[in-house]
């Protein structure tokens, strides 16, 4: 676990900086690989700054620090990958207790509530948080954590964290955020009321399709050192190579974003205006529900994009012809991805209340130039 600097400086600055001193013997501009398992003792008891590395290691500390600094948070803790940094969030719950989940939840976040924590008596409840009336309603008693992520995926649906937060607090639960999608970059849950913020370190953060990760970040000092104490007692921690990787991605976050943000918003709009295409998904078309939340809560609209055509088999057909866009799972990084989320990312869940329509096709937007990507996707769709 690592507490951030409270140094002031813009986000840019911290993506760089932040935890990443020169290295004291050499003054490596890069925080070091450190490929250690345990660290040699001076004195029976007494370790230096590190004795084990499950505990911690110095260039996963970095990643934590930086990570805690960009989103606003006190106390930075790293997994081996979005679904560890989730599971050992949820570990701090005990029977009986309750979760309430958005409608349109990570796969892997339901799966979890639905297939693992439900056989250790941990309830849970689905609810559209955009309508917040129900999700008001479907606050219990016995509800200790409201699992929020906006925008959603795939359907990019938009909940506001302010008012969730607060609907959360109202019923003594707390809120978490899963920031995959945003990144601190364009949303900062904390800021906005939200108690903790998950990610899938994968995605954008890391930014290149080079590594699978996670990470918590919170204020909550008590959490925090609950948290500290559950990564090293399960132990699902990342190796300091992927902290490295990830390292190396942040600091090129703000840059990457601003490409994909203005890459989406051109795509959105030509496939808006295409004959083939039913429905746009894309918080950043004025009409769209969350247009409104999105422009108060977030900087822009994101890299994500999904879109509806005729049929279960043009969708197919379309997501074969791309060139650009590879046909894969996962997003966030710097190459464009097409898929079919219906048997491919969300074939788990469709028996489910996250069940999506099978003519829904999803874009992660890398930053290519937008011309060839409109043009790839003008192809494909001809
Ligand atoms: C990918 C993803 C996760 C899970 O992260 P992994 O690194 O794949 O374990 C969680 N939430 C969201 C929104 C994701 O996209």
């Amino acid at each position: 676990m690592a507490s951030s600097p409270g140094d002031g400086m813009r986000f840019e600055t911290r993506a760089v900086h932040a935890g990443q001193d020169p290295e004291p013997a050499f003054g490596a501009v890069n925080v070091p690989i450190y490929q250690t398992s345990t660290y040699a003792q001076p004195e029976v008891g007494k370790p230096k700054r590190f004795d084990y590395a499950r505990t911690g290691n110095p260039t996963r500390e970095a990643l934590e620090t930086v990570l805690a600094s960009l989103e606003g948070g006190r106390h930075g803790l790293c997994f081996a990958s979005g679904m560890a940094a989730e599971a050992t969030l949820l570990l701090t719950l005990r029977p009986e207790d309750h979760v309430l989940l958005s409608n349109d939840v990570y796969g892997g976040t339901y799966r979890l509530l639905a297939r693992v924590l439900a056989d250790w008596g941990v309830a849970y409840d689905i609810v559209d948080m955009t309508d917040l009336a129900a999700f008001g309603a479907a606050v219990r008693h016995e509800t200790r954590v409201v699992w929020v992520e906006t925008p959603t995926n795939p359907l990019l649906k938009v909940i506001d964290i302010a008012a969730a937060a607060e609907l959360a607090h109202d019923g003594g639960a707390m809120c978490v955020v899963d920031n995959t999608f945003a990144t601190p970059y364009l949303q900062r849950p904390l800021e906005l009321g939200a108690d903790v913020v998950v990610h899938s370190v994968t995605k954008y953060l890391g930014g290149h399709s080079d590594l699978v990760g996670g990470a918590v970040v919170t204020n909550d000092d008590a959490l925090a050192e609950r948290l500290a104490f559950l990564q090293n007692a399960v132990g699902a921690v990342p190796g300091p190579m992927d902290c490295y990787l990830a390292l190396r991605g942040v600091k090129t976050l703000a840059l990457r974003m601003e490409a994909h943000c203005r890459g989406a918003r051109r795509i959105a709009e030509f496939l808006s205006q295409h004959p083939r295409v039913t429905t746009v998904h894309f918080p950043g078309v004025p009409g769209h529900p969350g247009f409104e939340v999105a422009v108060r809560q977030m900087k822009d609209f994101g890299g994500m994009v999904s879109f509806e055509v005729g049929s279960r088999d043009e969708a197919v057909r379309v997501v074969q012809r791309t060139k650009l866009f590879f046909l894969a799972e996962s997003l966030g990084g710097v190459e464009s991805l097409i898929e079919v989320p219906a048997p491919m990312t969300h074939a788990s869940v469709s028996d489910s209340p996250l069940a999506v329509p099978d003519t829904l096709i999803r874009l992660s937007v890398g930053i290519e130039h937008p011309d060839d990507l409109v043009a790839d996707l003008e192809q494909a769709l001809a």
